[in-house]
């Protein structure tokens, strides 16, 4: 199979290029109210620590739109605002955000996207419309049903408003909480535009339901070579929206970076403590930026055939083990000594691929 992006228009959100050849972006959205500035920046910092490229915010009044303006000055990542229904709103805080989200068919007519368009385009910033198979216009919900096409039809009438006033820095998402459905939506309007796509599913759930339903849709989009950024939506957890969105950017080959660790699932030849020793490995390791191939395995019968392909890997044995780097054995050590010596050729590893 030959992965082949598709190419679309490329857009700025604040320093993140998103679209064309740019790197498909990770993003979340804060669950804190935005008019607690404090609560906002301290998520914000997790959100950056956590390796999030583009962060949005819900903007319900003029109180939150007050507080994101400050919430702005002192952010260290991109920041998008999401408003429905209050035009006044997005006219003011384009003056200051990266980017702004709305549905123009629910903004109030004609000439209150007219006055959201020329806010964006004084500074610049893109536009995303965000159809949600939830909050569909009357008139396409009446007409097509809680349907893919209602979806669809919703998404080009949203863009032609735009187009209308000359507008095209826009990036489109398709949510549905239906991974099918999910699919379907962008699929369908992937070849009828080249604005990139912002990838979800909507209310995908808990930490577990959201990983698995969300590496099935983004999954299988990315690897049609649809995408240009993407969220994992989970009830409650910030951190783990990145790490999976990052894991299935990894693991379906589409985008490397990090360290993509090879284990293996244990079974009763094993005569060491792997569990253990990969989950100290996996915590350690989280840091490292650039793309690495690392094995843990339990004993030799694999491992030494997946040392081949990996940059650094340990085969444990009974009491002992070898770390290899490169497929040549570089140390023979005692069970207690051998992840320490396994991290040390992994940090020494990525700081050579650094240089
Ligand atoms: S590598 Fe060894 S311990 Fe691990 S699953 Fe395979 S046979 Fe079992």
């Amino acid at each position: 199979m030959s992965y082949q992006r598709f190419k679309t228009k490329q857009l700025k959100v604040g320093s993140v290029l998103v679209g064309g050849d740019a790197p498909i972006s990770v993003q979340s959205m804060l669950f804190t109210k935005t008019r607690d500035i404090k609560g906002c920046l301290e998520q914000l910092n997790r959100l950056y620590f956590a390796g999030a490229d583009i962060v949005r915010l819900a903007c319900l009044d003029m109180a939150d739109a007050r507080a994101l303006k400050e919430i702005k000055a002192q952010s260290p990542l991109p920041l998008i605002v999401d408003i429905h229904f209050n035009h006044k709103l997005a006219v003011f805080c384009a003056q200051f955000i990266d980017a702004v989200r709305i549905n123009p068919g629910n903004i109030g007519g004609k000439d209150n996207v007219k006055e959201v368009v020329r806010a964006c385009k004084a500074r610049q910033i893109p536009i995303r419309i965000g159809v949600n198979s939830g909050s569909i216009e009357k008139e396409f919900e009446q007409k097509h049903g809680h349907t893919v096409e209602a979806m669809l039809q919703s998404a080009l009438y949203n863009i032609k408003l735009l187009e209308d006033f000359d507008f095209t820095d826009i990036k489109i998402s398709m949510k549905c909480s239906d991974t099918q459905k999910t699919i379907e939506a962008y699929e369908r309007l992937r070849p009828l535009c080249d604005y990139p796509f912002h990838l979800g599913v909507t209310e995908a759930g808990t930490k577990f339901h959201s990983t698995i339903k969300s590496s099935i849709a983004l999954g299988n989009l990315l690897l049609k070579g649809i995408g240009d950024t993407m969220r994992v939506s989970m009830t409650g957890e910030l951190e783990e929206e990145i790490r999976v969105a990052k894991a299935i950017l990894q693991d379906s080959g589409v985008q490397k970076s990090g360290v993509n660790i090879i284990s293996c699932p244990t079974c009763g030849r094993i005569q060491s403590d792997l569990v253990k020793a990969i989950k100290i490995v996996e915590e350690r390791v989280a840091h490292i930026k650039k793309p690495l191939n690392i094995s843990v395995m339990g004993c030799v019968v694999n491992a030494l055939g997946e040392a081949k392909g990996a940059d650094v890997a340990i085969a444990f044995g009974k009491g002992q083990g070898l770390v290899i780097r490169h497929g040549e054995v570089v140390a023979k050590l005692k069970e207690e000594d051998l992840v320490e010596r396994f991290l040390e050729e992994v940090e020494d590893e990525a700081k050579s691929k650094e240089a």
